[in-house]
């Protein structure tokens, strides 16, 4: 038991790690850079992690800045704003994100430049018969260790990993929650210590602050992949880490309540 706990949970942090760090704040802002072998690592790892639900890192980025461009109007991908229920939306973000990742539409060239691009690995990610070898490969792994049958109804989750980060974090990102900064869009901050999604939940601060790496804004929120980026940045591994950073700090001390004015002033 304890075994098929660590495998999902392990499962489940890698994959939206890789979601997090490469897809998101890489691929889709490039916050930082990556020498083009780490980026081919993290795109690997990325593909290991998220096995069948792999996310085409090119497909991710164009419907992702879309998502920034037009958030909650009715030009974006996926907002809660315009569907019934978070399974329509992300049945009809499905079919926006197959257009890009087959290539059937041409996205406008702002939303498409400079993504990762791994030409063999990104169709291996989109092979039918290498998809249903993962989807054994994790049922292997149940009929090996589960104590009872009801073990089983975790499977469906390692298959679609990918799309339930997804799910999580563009239906309740833009509907539950707190709010730091006043914009046009419906984002917000889901939780305060964000160890479901790695920080992902912090909508309302990203959205506010997209090149920032850090996005928690509060004294009190933790985005448990920042302090990684700050490692992986003093290893050498990550350069030119967006300065974005030091003014979040700034902002988000506007966003408290404003001190007592002082006399004179
Ligand atoms: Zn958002
Ligand atoms: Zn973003």
């Amino acid at each position: 038991m304890a075994i098929l706990i660590a495998f999902f949970a392990g499962h489940w942090l890698s994959s939206v790690f890789c979601q997090t760090f490469f897809l998101h704040r890489y691929g889709a802002h490039r916050q930082f850079d990556l020498s083009k072998g780490w980026e081919r690592f993290f795109h690997l790892l990325t593909y290991l992690t998220q096995g069948p639900s792999y996310l085409n890192p090119r497909a991710y980025a164009i419907l992702h800045r879309m998502h920034h461009a037009f958030s909650d109007t009715e030009r974006d991908p996926h907002s809660p704003m315009f569907h019934k229920n978070v399974f329509t939306m992300m049945w009809e973000t499905k079919h926006r994100y197959d257009d890009f990742a087959y290539r059937r539409v041409e996205p406008e060239a702002r939303f498409a430049s400079g993504t990762p691009e791994w030409p063999m690995l990104d169709k291996l990610g989109q092979s039918w018969p290498a998809r249903i070898a993962w989807g054994a490969a994790y049922t292997a792994v149940y009929v090996a260790f589960a104590p009872s049958a009801w073990w089983f109804l975790l499977l469906p989750a390692h298959y679609i990993m990918g799309p339930i980060h997804g799910a999580i974090v563009n239906w309740g990102g833009h509907k539950y929650g707190y709010r730091n900064f006043e914009m046009g869009d419906k984002s917000r901050n889901t939780l305060v210590f964000d160890f479901v999604t790695l920080g992902e939940l912090f909508q309302n601060n990203h959205h506010e602050f997209a090149m920032s790496p850090r996005f928690a804004a509060r004294w009190f929120e933790v985005d448990p992949t920042y302090p990684v980026i700050l490692m992986l940045e003093k290893l050498g591994i990550i350069t030119n880490l967006s300065p974005q950073r030091a003014s979040l700090r700034a902002r988000a001390a506007d966003a408290s309540p404003p001190p007592e004015p002082v006399a004179g002033s």
